[in-house]
């Protein structure tokens, strides 16, 4: 039910695009093919219109336009698992200032170019967890990009997110004024509303947040409470939305997991028995490895022995979730750091011991599985859309030829050559 109605929303979008792809067929020759799963030597690829028409290694077709990609590896558009188009670098300006002092309409012109950033980076599509305070924006850029107005990738988005009232930030106001919120505050059945309400407004998925530091320099602690996740998990999956939990604290996660959430996001705090709950349950975890780097480096570290307790905790959770079995999402929390850079996560991954033969497969194939698009995306085979992505070298060798980018194509469009 889920996979149909993203099926659908996607479907519109392919619907909506102002110029229809060239007729004539394009071959792609590179020198192999990452299908989303096996690397194939010698392999080429026939898009027509927007989609992927045969891909083997004795594909041939008269009258075709024959794009050489010679010594790249053409891989399915990268999917990012954990964006937010409305953010930039903190080190540029801090989530607070972002929040507070930035306009939507300042916000929207700088994800319009975090849009296209991650697009050229070979990005066709992410799940974008939140506008952090600018409101239903993201349903807007969303429709710009289906539209062709601007250039982009494929987006789920999240609206404004969901957080137990009081728990978020800004914080440091005189009690009672109203500042500006990194996102939607509920409570009790009002959170099952505000489900309701971001589903109405255009949200694809549901991001609640399982716990939180309730003041700046405290211990994350859990927020909602059991039956709050629960209830507003069900009243997403009656919509067939699925959802993303924020959580950190092994609390936060348990109460995820008994709520019946789709993914985890960060999941720091997670132990053996939860990772192996995750498992049981088909919880994915997206370790966004590269967000807790990122803060840190802003903070002065560069990089270097001693590494911090705080990114050592997150290599060590990304470990523990792996040898649980526990489906990894990639996903870096992009917008922490430059979009553009979404590469950073995966470079991450793989340095964190996963092959980078599997890093490859979390960005295309896994991912499209756990946001309920791999009917359309994440693939390279016959009927997809035809997202495809020219890298030199091989990336299942070192994830990092990622990033020498040759070609992107989005829907059977060549966006970057
Ligand atoms: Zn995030």
């Amino acid at each position: 039910m889920r996979k149909l109605i993203l099926l659908a929303l996607l479907a519109a979008t392919a619907a909506a695009r102002a110029e229809p792809a060239a007729e004539t067929p394009i071959l792609l020759r590179p020198a192999r093919v990452f299908d989303g799963t096996t690397m194939h030597s010698g392999w080429r690829v026939l898009v027509k219109g927007e989609r992927i028409v045969a891909a083997g290694s004795d594909v041939t077709a008269a009258g075709a336009r024959e794009m050489e990609l010679p010594e790249t590896t053409l891989v399915p558009g990268l999917i990012e698992g954990h964006s937010h188009l409305f953010l930039h670098p903190y080190n540029e300006t801090s989530w607070d200032d972002q929040v507070l002092h930035e306009s939507i309409a300042l916000r929207t012109v700088r994800a319009v170019t975090a849009a296209r950033a991650t697009l050229m980076a070979g990005f066709t599509t992410v799940r974008d967890l939140g506008t952090e305070g600018a409101g239903f924006a993201d349903v807007g850029l969303k429709q710009a990009i289906d539209e062709g107005i601007v250039p982009g990738p494929r987006m789920l988005v999240a609206t404004r997110a969901i957080v137990a009232s009081g728990a978020y930030g800004p914080k440091g106001f005189e009690p009672g004024v109203e500042v500006p919120q990194g996102a939607e505050e509920a409570s009790g059945e009002d959170v099952v509303r505000a489900v309701r309400r971001q589903i109405a407004a255009g949200a694809d998925i549901v991001k609640l947040y399982a716990d939180y530091r309730w003041r700046p320099g405290e211990d994350r602690r859990p927020t909602m409470s059991e039956a709050e996740l629960r209830d507003a998990t069900a009243a997403a999956h009656d919509a067939g939305r699925s959802v993303a939990a924020h959580a950190t604290t092994e609390e936060g996660m348990r109460r995820s997991i008994a709520a019946g959430v789709d993914t985890i996001e960060h999941g720091y705090g997670g132990t053996k028995e939860i990772f192996r709950a995750m498992k049981d349950r088909g919880i994915a975890l997206c370790p966004t490895l590269a967000a807790t780097d990122a803060v840190t480096r802003y903070q002065g570290w560069d990089g270097r022995e001693p590494i911090p307790a705080t990114v050592v905790v997150t290599r060590t959770s990304f470990k523990a979730a792996r040898a649980a079995g526990v489906t990894i999402c990639a996903g870096g929390d992009v917008g922490v750091f430059a979009h553009g850079e979404n590469v950073r996560e995966l470079e991450l991954m793989q340095d964190a011991g996963m092959p980078a033969r599997e890093v490859l497969m979390a960005v295309t194939s896994v991912n499209a599985r756990v946001f309920h698009i791999d009917d359309r995306v994440g693939a390279i085979r016959a009927g997809l859309v035809a997202d495809l992505v020219a890298v030199a070298g091989d990336p299942s060798a070192d994830i990092r030829a990622l990033r020498r980018v040759r070609m992107v194509m989005k829907g059977g469009k060549v966006v970057r050559e």
